[in-house]
Formats: structure tokens, C-alpha cells, sequence
């Protein structure tokens, strides 16, 4: 039986989501990710919250780059990967997968995501079946190999695959339009991509968020996620090869 925990999701700068996990029974508030500090504690205020820690999944300003001001406000306690520590601004606690981090009373389980930087980690509540996943998997997408191999980029989906299908997957970035439009040209006659990009259309055009994104639906459309059916390796010209059919498809979508 798992403890509640309360999901606040935000726009902030230009694409990014902020979230605040708060557990009410503790009190225990965590700024995930510190895309924007003014805005965080804007909205923390808002819902009466106090910022008692951050959870960074990766090092990119866009992530880490609020930390000190937050810390600064609020006193927070920072929680970061332990394979890009010395990335982290202010960090206290490095941690990695397999690892357990609490807020009061809730528990989420640390996953090595790496790839986009090589450090990058998730946190899976699997009571809530929440995970934050950062700049590792978005809706229809990922993120761009920056640091990581194509091999390491596709392991770490591997491990966000293995998630149970109920989870929401909440992802960093509202890319899921243009993620869409790339999606449709790698997987044309894919039925659920269709009806999932109608959706799509939809929510953005009444300015909604698509993220968070169920794994189930990214499991029958992401092409990213795919790169282990034999259909999509053939189609991409690597056939037995997840690996060289992820690469394929990250090499599409970077020219795209
Ligand atoms: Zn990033
Ligand atoms: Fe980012």
C-alpha cells in the first residue's frame, strides 16, 4: 500500500516542464529538476508547499541550473547523479541506479538512464507508477545521444521499457509535436501513432500539455522504443541489430 504523493507540472523557460513532488503526510516537497528557480518557488508558494529537496536527473542548465538559488531560499537538501556529481551545483547526495530516494514517506527508485550525458538518472515511484525521466525518453521521442553511445543510449531505454505499462513517464520538454511529425515518416502506416498524433493536435492546438505520456502508448508508438521490433529493424536496414536500428533512427531524427 503506497503513500500518496501530489504531482505538480509546470511550463517553464521555453519547452521545459517543472514538477513538484509533494507528500503530504511528511510535508516533504521535491523541486525535480531546477529548470527555473523564480519559478519554482513561485509555484511552491502557490500551492503552500516548502522545497525541502531537489532531485536533478542530469547536469544541463536547463536541469541543475536553479539549484543554488533554490537551495539559497529554501534550504533544500540537492540529490543528483553520482556519475556527473561534480556537474551537479550544491549537490549533497549522489546516488545511482538501483539506489532508493525518500520523500517522507514515499520511495522512488534510482535508474541509470545514460546517453544524453553520461551521468543521467530516472526516478521510478513505482507505487504512484511515476517515473521522471528527464531528457531520456519524451513523448514519441529522446534525447540526443550527446555524451553517451548509441549502445548505452539504447540500454537505458531498455530499462525504461521494463517499466510496468501503467506507468506515466514524466519527460522534461514538450517536444511531442515535432517528435510526432518526425515519427509518422519512420512508421507511416502505424495505426496508434495515427491516433495518438490526432490526439496530439488537439491538446496543443487547446495549449494542453501531452507529457505525461503512458509507456503503453510510447511502447505501440515511439519509434525510439522500437528499434527491437524485427519490422522496424528491416525497414531500417539493420536487421537482427536494436542497436544499429536505434542509431538509425537518432541519426534520422538529428537530420530531420
Ligand atoms: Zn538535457
Ligand atoms: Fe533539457
Amino acid at each position: 500500500m503506497g503513500i500518496n504523493i501530489d504531482i505538480h507540472q509546470f511550463a517553464c523557460l521555453n519547452d521545459n516542464y517543472g514538477y513538484l513532488v509533494h507528500e503530504p503526510q511528511s510535508g516533504e516537497t521535491a523541486a525535480v529538476d531546477t529548470p527555473d528557480a523564480e519559478r519554482y518557488l513561485e509555484e511552491a508558494r502557490a500551492k503552500g508547499w516548502a522545497i525541502t529537496q531537489i532531485w536533478n536527473t542530469h547536469w544541463h542548465p536547463d536541469h541543475a541550473g536553479g539549484n543554488l538559488r533554490l537551495k539559497e531560499a529554501t534550504g533544500c537538501r540537492i540529490i543528483g547523479p553520482a556519475g556527473e556529481a561534480a556537474k551537479i551545483p550544491g549537490i549533497d547526495q549522489a546516488v545511482k541506479g538501483g539506489d532508493v530516494v525518500r520523500l517522507g514517506e514515499a520511495a522512488a527508485a534510482v535508474i541509470d538512464v545514460p546517453g544524453h550525458t553520461l551521468g543521467h538518472i530516472a526516478f521510478h515511484f513505482a507505487d504512484q507508477s511515476a517515473a521522471f525521466v528527464g531528457d531520456s525518453v519524451f513523448a514519441l521521442g529522446c534525447g540526443r545521444v550527446f555524451e553517451g553511445t548509441m549502445e548505452m543510449m539504447w540500454n537505458s531505454l531498455k530499462r525504461i521499457k521494463a517499466l510496468p505499462k501503467e506507468t506515466l513517464l514524466y519527460c522534461a520538454h514538450e517536444y511531442t509535436a515535432s517528435n510526432a511529425r518526425f515519427a509518422v515518416t519512420i512508421q507511416p502506416e502505424n495505426k496508434a501513432l495515427k491516433e495518438y498524433v490526432a490526439w496530439i493536435e488537439k491538446r496543443r492546438s487547446d495549449n494542453l500539455p501531452t507529457v505525461p505520456a503512458l509507456l503503453e502508448r510510447e511502447l505501440a508508438t515511439n519509434p525510439f522504443l522500437r528499434a527491437d521490433l524485427p519490422a522496424m529493424q528491416l525497414a531500417m536496414g539493420h536487421p537482427g541489430d536494436p542497436v544499429g536500428t536505434f542509431g538509425e533512427i537518432r541519426g534520422r531524427k538529428d537530420r530531420f
